[in-house]
């Protein structure tokens, strides 16, 4: 999150021709854990005339298994609204939080022996317009998916709790989660409305707000997690001084814990 967030990467702004300085360091991270990892690049609206480039990070566990379940694909967007050396947006919270937690989730995953082929995709443009989950979801084949898991926004909280938003056919998997020991609450929730109530802000549309929504659209069951509204949202005080480290990692740990256990019992076989 450190590096993340520092100066040299500038506000993690998306659109360049080559992956920017934050896409090659996670670029490198995966890949010096010995997993294979690509870029793959987009094109996207920027503007109302013209398109930039935006570049995803994906990075392949595969199943080692002889009968594979449906693939899972955890998802966390590294770009943020970008800025200058001098003065930028750091985005610690949205969402160096979730970035960091996919290269967390990664080493985990490394010892693991996979019923599954899990995807982590560190996503591009997200706060463009979910583009770089969009352009993912369109080199797939949805039915060969069971899961998205994102993450976003997953260190400032004001209460002890974790949020956690899925579909409708999502839902014996977050009770799986909810059984697990944690150190804070699990609220659970396929409503809306419900997340509004809880959360006691009707602005944001929780459904659409992330990467999420782009594999819900082509039918493919996701849970998203965050850690709810931060007043310091797309701010330049989203900063790590802001951050309840001692939280996150907590929360990090049982997400992990979460989807290491997918990863050794698979949803359901393809074949
Ligand atoms: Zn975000």
């Amino acid at each position: 999150m450190q590096t993340l967030t520092s100066a040299s990467h500038q506000g993690r702004k998306a659109g360049s021709d080559q992956p920017n300085v934050s896409a090659q360091y996670i670029y490198s991270r995966f890949q010096s854990l010995g997993i294979k990892t690509e870029f793959q690049s987009f094109e996207f609206k920027s503007g109302f005339f013209s398109t930039a480039l935006g570049h995803n990070v994906v990075a392949l566990l595969p199943c080692d298994q002889t009968v594979c379940g449906r693939k899972i694909v955890v998802t966390a967007h590294y770009d943020h609204l970008g800025g200058t050396t001098e003065s930028f947006y750091a985005g610690a919270n949205d969402n160096a939080t979730g970035t960091a937690a996919l290269l967390a989730i990664a080493e985990a995953l490394m010892p693991v022996s996979r019923s599954a082929d899990i995807i982590l995709l560190a996503t591009d443009a997200e706060e463009k317009g979910l583009y770089g989950a969009k352009h993912f979801v369109t080199t797939i084949k949805p039915e060969h998916y069971a899961l998205n898991i994102n993450l976003d926004m997953l260190a400032v909280n004001r209460k002890n709790t974790l949020y956690a938003l899925h579909d409708r056919s999502s839902k014996k998997l977050i009770e799986q989660f909810q059984k697990q020991n944690h150190p804070f609450s699990v609220f659970a929730t396929s409503s809306q409305f419900r997340l509004h109530k809880k959360l006691k802000n009707k602005r944001i549309n929780w459904h659409k707000a992330s990467d999420h929504y782009a594999f819900s659209k082509k039918k493919i069951p996701y849970i998203y997690f965050g850690m709810g509204i931060d007043s310091k949202h797309h701010s330049k005080k989203d900063t790590l001084e802001n951050m309840d480290f001692a939280k996150y990692q907590l929360v990090v740990e049982s997400i992990s814990d979460f989807i290491v256990s997918l990863a050794r019992a698979p949803l359901e076989s393809t074949n």
